[in-house]
């Protein structure tokens, strides 16, 4: 359901400007108000994304990239610096959840534009 007129935009534009929590189709408008709420229809160019269900995708996508940098980490600090175990518990658990923070919006950015640039409407319709 793209706006008429609308340039056409290439699924890694899309994906990238879901990233950084931009409309895709336009990158000028908000994708997510609220810290994860999908809005309903982009402020600059009308384009409509509340029918979109991104669904388990980006705990998902979160959780694996989040892993994959904490905990090699962790392991590198431990060998290399053998901090207390009271450190260890303190620093890294924050760090995950910090992490998991930070990506979740952006794993759901992605994955809606990716729908979006897909035209998978969804079983939501209005
Ligand atoms: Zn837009």
């Amino acid at each position: 359901m793209t706006a008429i007129g609308a340039p056409v935009v290439s699924r890694g534009t899309a994906v990238m400007r879901g990233i950084c929590g931009r409309c895709p189709a336009c990158g000028e408008g908000r994708l997510l108000h609220r810290y994860l709420k999908v809005v309903d229809r982009c402020a600059a160019c009308g384009e409509a994304y509340g029918h979109l269900r991104a669904d388990d995708a980006p705990p998902w996508m979160t959780i694996i990239i989040a892993g994959h940098i904490v905990v090699p980490l962790l392991l590198m600090v431990e060998r290399s610096f053998d901090p207390p175990m009271w450190l260890q518990m303190t620093i890294g658990p924050t760090a995950a959840i910090a992490l998991a923070l930070a990506l979740l919006p952006r794993c759901k950015g992605a994955v809606l534009a990716l729908l979006w640039s897909m035209k998978a409407e969804g079983s939501e319709t209005d």
